[in-house]
């Protein structure tokens, strides 16, 4: 048995590491009595963001032939022109990009450059902003809608009410028509109009 993890994480050896811990630690010990001085270290620059899209898709899709003498950089996968390596898939593209070796290569540390109050003060008024612009623009749209909306309730409220006037009006016609003539007829007369002169 190889002792092999069952998943894909690497393991660390502790026991390895320690030792290798213990061994810098005593060999500065040793420079130190000897007044060795310590070597500097090396100074990089903090890091920074990017400020270039990741391409991950350009070659989504796309057949290349590949021989013996195609160059890395043209081999499928991923390539790194930073490192010169070349990645399988965009997971570990961008693990790579972000993780250490790629950095340094870069001449950057994964040290983080902290951020003074101002700063984050800043940031936060600038969201805000943001956040007020975008509820705006919502409220400008949702006013537009209701007005719509109310507009056209008030046509169809109109529309109902003419059509309702007309209705009445036609209605209280039939009234004065109808009962006249019905009175009329049980009085046995043909009508009110001429009768109240001729008393
Ligand atoms: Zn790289």
């Amino acid at each position: 048995m190889s002792g092999r993890p069952d998943d894909h994480r690497r393991k660390w050896n502790r026991e390895e590491y320690e030792r290798i811990a213990l061994k810098r630690l005593q060999e500065e010990i040793a420079d130190d009595e000897l007044g060795i001085p310590k070597q500097p270290a090396v100074k990089r620059e903090l890091l920074k963001q990017r400020d270039y899209k990741v391409d991950l898709e350009s070659k989504l899709g796309k057949s290349v032939v590949i021989n013996k003498t195609t160059p890395s950089s043209q081999s499928g996968g991923y390539y790194c022109n930073v490192c010169d390596c070349v990645v399988k898939d965009s997971i570990n593209f961008l693990d790579h990009i972000n993780g250490t070796k790629h950095q340094r290569n870069l001449g950057m540390s994964m040290k983080v450059e902290r951020s003074t109050l101002e700063q984050v003060q800043k940031r936060f008024a600038i969201n805000k902003k943001k956040l007020e612009e975008k509820k705006k623009d919502y409220d400008l749209e949702q006013r537009v809608k209701e007005l719509k909306e109310e507009e056209e309730k008030l046509k169809e409220y109109r529309k109902e009410k003419r059509k309702d006037k007309k209705r009445r009006v036609d209605e209280s016609k039939d009234d004065e028509d109808e009962p006249v003539d019905e009175m009329a007829a049980v009085m046995g007369f043909s009508g009110f109009g001429s009768s109240k002169k001729k008393k």
